[in-house]
């Protein structure tokens, strides 16, 4: 049994695990930075570690002070939350031979995820679509045109050791091959110390849509739907929804079993997320990230099941609270992420939050570390907390919404409410229909 957990993340998601472990019982600790000395989840935490100065590599990233702090606290168990350690298989590592458990997947599984080639082929072999493509990296010109062909144009050059949406290039004829593989390695070996790059059919216009998977580490895996991410502004995720707008119960049903069965195969443990790009009704893998997800509260939602306890009873060894039929999907829920940016720019606006009033009532939810008085430090990035907004249908979901933002106050610094307003009245989106490239899109229409 777990009886203490350090946390090993800052700002909302470390409140999020606070939460969850309150509510079981589970002690507490909070690590921080100095820039971080005042932020909610330290003021909640049962004890507290200081583990460096405000660079997150000194601090947040920093598995020596970590592991020290389970050592002076006696924590005996870790949640890495998202972003940071999250997916550093070596940090799971020294974990389990410090006998701390990892609140996540193994070490072997954080690493073939994390190579984007080998998650590929893995993705395959557990029978998951993915993007047709090269067999694996792209050693030459010739191999690079031969694949092109054989995929059929237009394609994309993407880097192997490529991550956030960077090291990518599109292809649409003969020539651009020759010129996007010299300069998509080249660009791979100065950003990523790599020059591996691979190929795959480019997708005009397709939705990111993700399945939340969840394994017990034995062979049983379920799945939790999907949400639907496809607002994205330079690949970072603005609003994700759930269910799909493009999925009826029959597709997300097929597309869920396919990941839990692959996930039993796998023997997978704990939360896990299936990302897939999704075009003319067929799913594409496209990566899959081992941890929790900042949308995870959509799911959450519709499913009603606590999936930060759902990772904490997985780590105990207790094994999955559902099954399969157990889980059921209940109306629509839409998460807004609040960042402390230009709403229009979207220049980071770090300072100290003069007046905060968040909206409530039936279906209401924030997750947020933020409070009046709070000073927002410059140093991390700039999302200070999620709206996530319940009804029965997606209209009602919408509606409320509305009002919800309405309510939200937050002055002081920047942030993107007014985006979110301004989404909530558009027709596209009352409609549901969009596709990743839409919110940029919308922005280069809409700017001044
Ligand atoms: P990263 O790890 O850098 O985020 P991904 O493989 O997840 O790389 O891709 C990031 C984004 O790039 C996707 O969300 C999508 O917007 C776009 N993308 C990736 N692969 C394709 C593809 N084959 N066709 C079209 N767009 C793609």
């Amino acid at each position: 049994m777990i009886s203490k957990i350090l946390i090993a993340n800052r700002g909302e998601i470390a409140l999020r695990v606070l939460r969850a472990c309150k509510e079981l019982g589970i002690a507490t600790v909070a690590v921080h930075s100095t820039a971080d000395a005042d932020a909610m989840h330290v003021r909640l935490a049962d004890e507290s570690v200081c583990i460096g100065p405000p660079p997150s590599r000194d601090s947040y990233l920093n598995i020596h002070q970590i592991v020290a702090a389970c050592e002076i606290t006696g924590a005996d168990a870790v949640h890495p939350g998202y972003g940071f350690l999250s997916e550093n298989a070596k940090f799971a590592d020294i974990l389990d031979a410090h006998g701390i458990t990892f609140i996540g997947p193994t070490a072997d599984h954080i690493r073939i995820m994390g190579d984007k080639i080998t998650a590929k082929t893995t993705a395959l072999k557990l029978g998951i679509p993915v993007v047709p493509g090269s067999d694996g990296e792209v050693k030459t010109e010739a191999e690079a045109l031969k694949t092109a062909k054989e995929i059929g144009y237009p394609v994309l050059i993407k880097a192997t050791a490529g991550g956030g949406g960077r090291g990518m290039k599109v292809a649409r004829t003969e020539a651009d091959v020759v010129e996007a593989w010299s300069t998509a390695r080249t660009e791979a070996a100065a950003a990523f110390g790599n020059e591996s790059v691979y190929m795959e059919k480019y997708l005009g216009k397709p939705r990111h849509i993700e399945i939340q998977v969840f394994g017990d580490g034995e062979g049983n895996a379920i799945h939790l739907g999907e949400r639907d991410c496809s607002l994205q502004r330079r690949h970072q995720k603005v609003w994700e929804e759930a269910n799909s707008p493009a999925l009826n119960v029959e597709q997300r049903m097929k597309i869920g079993q396919i990941c839990a069965d692959a996930m039993k195969k796998l023997k997978y443990r704990g939360a896990g997320t299936v990302e897939f790009l999704y075009e003319n009704g067929e799913f594409y893998f496209i990566e899959m990230n081992t941890r929790l997800q900042v949308e995870h509260p959509v799911t959450e939602a519709i499913t009603g099941i606590d999936l930060v306890h759902e990772q904490i009873r997985v780590a105990s060894g207790g094994g999955l609270s559902v099954t399969q039929d157990e889980v059921h999907f209940h109306g629509h829920a839409i998460e807004c992420r609040i960042n402390a940016e230009d709403a229009r720019t979207f220049v980071p606006s770090p300072g100290t939050i003069t007046h905060f009033h968040a909206p409530g009532g039936l279906g209401v939810r924030i997750d947020s570390g933020a409070y009046q008085g709070y000073k927002i430090p410059p140093y991390y990035d700039s999302l200070i907390g999620k709206l996530i907004v319940h009804g029965r249908t997606r209209v009602e979901c919408m509606m409320r919404l509305r009002r919800a933002l309405d309510e939200f106050v937050v002055d002081g610094i920047k942030t993107t409410l007014p985006l979110f307003q301004d989404l909530v009245s558009n027709q596209d989106i009352a409609n549901g229909d969009y596709d990743i490239h839409w919110l940029e899109d919308y922005l280069a229409k809409t700017s001044v």
